[in-house]
């Protein structure tokens, strides 16, 4: 086992021709002491074997990272230094040759991620090169704390996602905004720092981490709660709904899913919000899922959302708001499309599906689209979901 470890981390450290220099003996023979031996006369410790793989991370987020640290992706410039002809463009901004500082830091699609985490989690910094971001980070936050976490997260799901979205456009595949990027990246740290119970707010740059990445700001000492995303009985449908609102532009989602927790369809859309409140959003999205299911023939429904109040308007437990009227009327008018329905509230953190779909940059707007070619997290929380998996709410 010790031994594993070690050759592991030799490896780590070395390129190919470094193997080929350390493994054989004096005699010239291979044979597994002399690998031993010659892992005894290196130093194998690394300074950031920590910040790579520490407690708590994303493994493929870790393991791009850790390619990406080492040189080791697939960069047009290293390819092109192998022999492989190709036109050197980045694949995000077709302008600049493509390397790992270009594409990770001096890329403007890069560049704006960095700059919108760093500016909301009050981080005056510029970023320089993954070598210098390690430095930093290693150094700056060594805690296990939220904070310290939630950075380590942040950057290394950003280096895979930036590095997945360069993939999906070199292969031709349909490219994603910016915006998305940084709004999957948000959602899917989101969710692994509640998994993990990171709430602990020691200041205010904790603060704002919470605020940004929408986390529940309780006191530590709070017992943990759980959610689950109850799947229909046959033959209901459920139709999660979900709304967002981002500098004057609001976001609807929803999806429709079956008894075995299968998508049947889905929907993006945004809307101008400029003075719209966020509970007339949650009404338009509701309203949105029950045409679509309506259009396609579902004759039993059941409506959630995370809007107890827009669930009390509807089942007459609440009054409208005046500005909520005429949508009240068309949901009311579409309703009758259906044999039976129902309506209820869930927590954010088991509408997760919904909540990804309202946030899409609300670029789509086809139900059609292939789910796994817009978002491979929507099939990550809809797994979860069909698996009955406990959320934690804290
Ligand atoms: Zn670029």
């Amino acid at each position: 086992m010790e031994l594993k470890k070690i050759l592991s981390s030799a490896l780590i450290n070395s390129s190919l021709e470094d193997f080929a220099i350390w493994m054989p003996t004096p005699s010239g023979k291979f044979t597994l002491k002399s690998a031993w031996e010659s892992t005894q006369v290196k130093n194998l410790k690394v300074s950031w074997h920590s910040s790579i793989w520490f407690s708590g991370n994303i493994s493929r987020h870790a393991f791009s990272y850790w390619q990406a640290f080492l040189s080791r992706l697939p960069t047009k410039d290293r390819l092109i230094r192998h022999g492989t002809q190709l036109p050197p463009e980045c694949f995000l901004c077709l302008h600049s040759s493509e390397s790992i500082d270009h594409i990770f830091f001096e890329c403007g699609y890069s560049k704006w991620i960095w700059g919108i985490i760093l500016k909301n989690l009050k981080i005056k910094r510029r970023i320089l090169n993954l070598q210098s971001e390690e430095e930093w980070i290693r150094n700056s936050f060594k805690g296990k704390g939220q904070l310290s976490t939630a950075i380590r997260l942040l950057f290394q799901a950003s280096i895979y996602s930036i590095w997945f979205e360069r993939n999906k456009r070199a292969h031709g595949k349909a490219s994603q905004h910016k915006q998305q990027t940084l709004a999957h990246i948000l959602a899917i740290v989101r969710t692994k720092l509640i998994e993990l119970q990171k709430n602990d707010l020691v200041n205010q740059n904790s603060i704002c981490c919470s605020k940004f990445l929408n986390l529940p700001c309780y006191p530590k000492q709070k017992t943990a709660k759980f959610c689950i995303w109850e799947k229909p009985s046959d033959p209901w449908v459920k139709i999660n709904t979900d709304a967002s609102l981002l500098n004057g532009r609001g976001g609807l989602g929803g999806v429709i899913r079956n008894h075995k927790g299968h998508c049947l369809k889905w929907f993006s859309a945004t809307v101008c919000a400029e003075k719209d409140p966020i509970n007339l959003l949650e009404l338009q999205a509701i309203l949105m899922g029950i045409q679509l299911a309506a259009k396609h023939k579902f004759k039993k429904v059941w409506i959630e959302s995370v809007s107890s109040l827009a669930v009390n308007i509807i089942n007459n437990n609440a009054e409208c708001p005046w500005k909520a009227i005429p949508v009240l009327a068309h949901i009311r008018r579409s309703l009758q499309n259906f044999h039976s329905w129902k309506a209820s509230h869930i927590w954010r953190e088991g509408n997760a599906v919904a909540d990804v779909l309202s946030k899409l940059d609300f670029l789509f707007k086809g139900e059609d689209l292939d789910l796994s070619t817009i978002s491979p997290l929507l099939l990550d929380c809809m797994a979860l979901d069909s698996s009955e998996f406990q959320h934690p709410r804290l």
